[in-house]
């Protein structure tokens, strides 16, 4: 049995970021970056205008000026010249005709027949967006290991990277294991429990960047599990598995990796979650869950969700953690680091703690709705108020 640090220590040291993939724009959404983007030229590309208005000569003493014909719209080429005593009209993001330094607002002009006159003085250069002035030409626009939201992908349009090489999406196959359990949609039979973990997995994993292949329910018994795990891993970067990794006659699991590959570790001193088996098949990592289905959620929050995102490129791997206070006593478990789910609530400087009721391993209530793990060591009664770190589940909002 090893501490959960050195679980964790041992899972990272052996997962790694999956090659990097050429991939369009449309498709890079959320992932991480594999190569610095540089700026071919400037943006704008052009010096434009930042308003609808007229291109003058900004020094121009003339009390009225004659309109140009020439007329600058977007997406045309720059017009004909503006020289003092004329002005030229132009639209937002056209580009400023030869000759003009500066763009008077439509408001603050009055037209007179074919002449225009303006009702405030004109400053060198207002209203002109230069070019470069957004991105210059050579700068580093993005830098490897950044993570592709909105701003970014639009970055990378911008300067016509519109494909990119980025860390792919960890396929992971889930499956499921046990004699008793049977599809959801099922009525069990006397004995038989619904597959919740499978499902449950699967959001896990999507909800962590990766891409979940569902591999179904395999019975307790060794030839069949064995064939399901190999083609589990012909197909996929990762393996999760729930159930069958306890110490009972029918499970398997643990075994059956310790053949196809190395197993790291298969007891944690943790709770939920004792019965953890971390493997490696070539360099594939193999998550062997516990059936309970609290414990398969908190494990993989635990330990699988960074390592799908080691493996889909990220930096940051876990959580955000913060000091709470208890808001009633909590009754630590007398050996196990215990990782108590609640709902933690910030007020004014404090975040406070309260457990979401029984916290057997098997009442998946207790994970519904928590938006945190709080971090219980083993030790004497928590009174009220006693400060604890919890582990944050929602990233939004938080630090
Ligand atoms: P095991 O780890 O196989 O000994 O299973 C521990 C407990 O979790 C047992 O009560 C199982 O019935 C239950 N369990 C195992 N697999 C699943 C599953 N896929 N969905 C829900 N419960 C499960
Ligand atoms: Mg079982």
């Amino acid at each position: 049995m090893i501490e959960p640090e050195e679980a964790w220590e041992r899972i990272i040291a052996r997962v790694n970021p999956l090659p990097p993939v050429c991939r369009r724009l449309d498709e890079v959404g959320g992932l991480v970056l594999a190569e610095d983007v540089r700026a071919e030229g400037d943006h704008p590309p052009f010096a434009a205008s930042t308003v609808d208005g007229w291109a003058v000569v900004a020094e121009d003493e003339s009390p009225q000026r004659r309109i140009l014909e020439a007329e600058g719209r977007a997406g045309t080429a720059p017009g004909a010249r503006v020289v003092p005593g004329t002005a030229a009209r132009i639209m937002t993001g056209a580009p400023i005709p030869p000759g003009a330094d500066a763009v008077v607002m439509l408001e603050d002009s009055v037209v007179e027949g074919d002449f225009v006159r303006f009702t405030r003085a004109v400053r060198p250069g207002e209203n002109v967006r230069p070019a470069g002035s957004d991105v210059q030409a050579g700068q580093v626009v993005l830098r490897a290991g950044t993570v592709l939201g909105p701003a970014e992908v639009g970055l990378l349009a911008t300067v016509g990277h519109w494909e990119v090489w980025v860390y792919p999406r960890p396929r992971v196959a889930v499956l499921s294991t046990g004699d008793e359990v049977v599809e959801p949609w099922k009525t069990p039979a006397p004995g038989q429990i619904r597959d919740s973990n499978r499902y449950a997995l699967m959001v896990a994993v999507r909800e962590a960047g990766g891409e979940a292949i569902s591999m179904g329910i395999v019975p307790d018994r060794p030839e069949g599990m064995r064939e399901r795990l190999r083609a589990a891993l012909a197909e996929a970067d990762a393996l999760i598995t729930s159930g069958g990794v306890s110490v009972g006659r029918y499970d398997h699991i643990g075994p059956i990796l310790a053949e196809l590959g190395t197993v790291h570790f298969n007891r944690v001193r943790q709770k939920p979650g004792k019965p953890l088996t971390f493997a490696t098949v070539g360099n594939k990592p193999c998550f062997a869950l516990p059936g309970n289905p609290v414990s398969a959620l908190v494990s993989f929050e635990l330990y699988v969700r960074p390592a799908l995102r080691r493996m889909a490129g990220h930096a940051r791997l876990r959580r955000p953690e913060v000091t709470v206070h208890l808001r009633h006593p909590v009754q630590p478990d007398p050996e196990r680091l215990e990782f108590m789910r609640a709902v933690v609530e910030r007020e004014e400087d404090e975040w406070w703690a309260r457990t979401t009721g029984a916290q057997a391993s098997s009442r998946l209530l207790s994970m519904a709705g928590a938006n945190a793990l709080l971090r219980i060591p083993p030790g004497p009664t928590l009174p009220e108020g006693a400060a604890v770190t919890a582990i944050l589940l929602e990233n939004d909002g938080h630090p």
